[in-house]
């Protein structure tokens, strides 16, 4: 996986497709970053494209990012699957994602924090939505 490439695509999300458990990639980035084995500017590199849409989509986040330890932290959500740009689609509203959730393709939404402020971000949950499943799936919490 690539960071900091030019094109924003799932690959730009920390922790997406990788083998390790999303939680445990984060624990682990954080502990070794408090251990000071990583410098912050290796954990705190989210691609600019990401942190426009937190800046303005993002739901804020009820903890304090876990680097910097400001109240910047937002929540965003992207589908990916058929029919949608290879990006995804930024997801800002439940209605918007009960919209996605309505349609019989298999999509993939991805809740991703990032902090406005240090510019930390990491995969936080990986949830199926659409192909008529119930709407458990929401946008924000
Ligand atoms: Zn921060």
């Amino acid at each position: 996986m690539t960071f900091g490439a030019k094109t924003f695509s799932a690959g730009a999300l920390r922790g997406a497709g990788g083998v390790v458990d999303h939680r445990l990639s984060r624990r682990h980035l954080i502990n070794e970053y408090r251990r000071g084995r990583l410098r912050q500017d290796q954990v705190c590199d989210a691609h600019p494209e990401l942190i426009r849409a937190a800046r303005n989509l993002g739901a804020p986040a009820t903890a304090a990012c876990p680097i910097c330890q400001l109240q910047e932290l937002r929540l965003i959500t992207y589908v990916f699957g058929p029919r949608l740009p290879s990006h995804g689609r930024c997801v800002s509203t439940a209605e918007e994602l009960a919209k996605l959730n309505a349609r019989p393709d298999e999509l993939t939404a991805y809740v991703v924090e990032a902090c406005v402020s240090c510019r930390w971000h990491h995969l936080l949950r990986v949830l199926p939505v659409g192909s008529s499943r119930p709407p458990r799936a929401r946008a924000s919490s």
